[in-house]
């Protein structure tokens, strides 16, 4: 029996690791600003959040993301939470 390879990450909220499949991916533009990374693709560094709102809805300002990046960033989190619906 071979085990079929699942990739996972850690959320940046609850740190736990998870299936990518339900999880959001974000990366840090060269200007510093937060895109939501809808299809993957983007070859940025990037910071993954569960999808399933909870950890979402705990990203009040650039906090979070100025951690994991260890840059100032520029992000309007609202509209990422929009975009990344
Ligand atoms: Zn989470």
């Amino acid at each position: 029996m071979t085990r079929k390879y699942v990739a996972s990450r850690r959320c940046m909220m609850c740190r736990q690791h998870i299936c990518t499949s339900v999880m959001l991916r974000f990366i840090r533009a060269k200007d510093g600003e937060i895109v939501f990374d809808r299809n993957r693709s983007l070859g940025l560094r990037g910071t993954w959040v569960c999808a399933d709102g909870s950890c979402l809805s705990r990203i009040v300002n650039k906090g979070p993301f100025e951690r994991v990046f260890r840059k100032p960033v520029i992000v309007d989190v609202e509209c990422l939470k929009l975009s990344a619906r």
